[in-house]
């Protein structure tokens, strides 16, 4: 019976494997021409002020619109960008694409938000990667404090001098950072005292368990608790209901984002901006 079963899952391992293996190398091709194509775009989501209720900052979503394969999630292709080093195209024309656009929206004359970037360690660790902040800011007309900078708690796990280096620096150009999924990796305390991150994102997981058990709310109010105490303010992600957003009000969260306010949606979808133009 052993020998049966495991043969079967065997083949099927294999087989999967197989195929993941060949979608990875298809997309791994796909990218190259992807950008010169012109076939990414970004999808913004506003991230909500809980205390006004009014949008306070956006988060820009990349989107792959491929010929054949039609929509490739984020999930699907930022990873294999990172091992094939095609993230640092891709991660530049997100930075340059978003803050134009953003400074785009100032100039029509909507009230300014920030606008929240992701980024990779492997792009952080690039060593130009300060000076291409610096040039798409100057370039795009973007004042440094509306942009910010969301970067993973893994990040946090490479304690290196050139990383510090970096991470001062560009605190020093005057923009934000914060931490994305907060929760879901290892943060060493001290490293948050030593770096001032402005900003953690609860990650969406735990907002999601504040409806099913006691844990999730015990979660997000201790991360709440935690950040406020070291000068941070916090976003939770993933709001999908009432009963969640209530909760995180009450807690003191400071800023939300969600499907319970609005999907990521495209550039010239303006609804989202009814409320707070000027
Ligand atoms: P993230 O930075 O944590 O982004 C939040 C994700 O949660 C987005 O998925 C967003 O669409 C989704 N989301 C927002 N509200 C809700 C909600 O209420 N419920 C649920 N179930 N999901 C919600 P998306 O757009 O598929 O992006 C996935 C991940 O891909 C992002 O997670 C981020 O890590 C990465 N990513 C996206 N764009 C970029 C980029 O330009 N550069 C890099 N390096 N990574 C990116
Ligand atoms: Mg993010
Ligand atoms: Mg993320
Ligand atoms: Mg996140």
């Amino acid at each position: 019976y052993t020998k049966k079963y495991s043969k079967n899952s065997c083949s099927l391992f294999s087989h999967e494997l197989n195929k993941e293996t060949a979608d990875r190398l298809t997309i791994e091709r796909e990218l190259k021409s992807a950008v010169r194509n012109d076939e990414f775009l970004i999808h913004y989501q506003p991230i909500i002020d809980l205390s006004s209720g009014k949008p306070s900052a956006m988060e820009a979503l990349i989107r792959w619109n491929h010929p054949e394969l039609g929509m490739v999630p984020p999930d699907r292709f930022i990873p294999v960008s990172e091992e094939s080093g095609q993230i640092i195209a891709i991660g530049k024309w997100v930075l340059f694409t978003a803050c134009s656009q953003t400074k785009k929206w100032q100039n029509q004359g909507y009230a300014p938000f920030r606008i929240c970037v992701n980024i990779s360690t492997i792009q952080l660790q690039h060593p130009n990667f300060v000076q291409l902040v610096k040039s798409v800011l100057e370039e795009t007309g973007l004042d440094a404090k509306w942009l910010e900078l969301e970067v993973t708690e893994s990040i946090l796990l490479e304690d290196t001098e050139i990383l510090k280096e970096s991470l001062r620096k560009l605190k020093a150009l005057g923009i934000s950072m914060s931490i994305d999924d907060f929760g879901t990796g290892f943060t060493s305390l001290n490293y948050l005292r030593q770096f001032s991150f402005d900003r953690v994102k609860i990650d969406r997981s735990f907002v999601q368990d504040i409806n099913s058990d006691l844990n999730g709310k015990a979660i997000t109010s201790t991360i709440i608790t935690l950040a406020h105490k070291l000068g941070m303010e916090v976003v939770a992600e993933g709001i999908e209901d009432s009963v969640q957003l209530s909760y995180l009000v009450k807690e003191l969260c400071n800023e939300g984002q969600g499907y319970y306010f609005c999907r990521p949606q495209a550039a010239d979808n303006h609804d989202f901006f009814v409320e707070i133009k000027k």
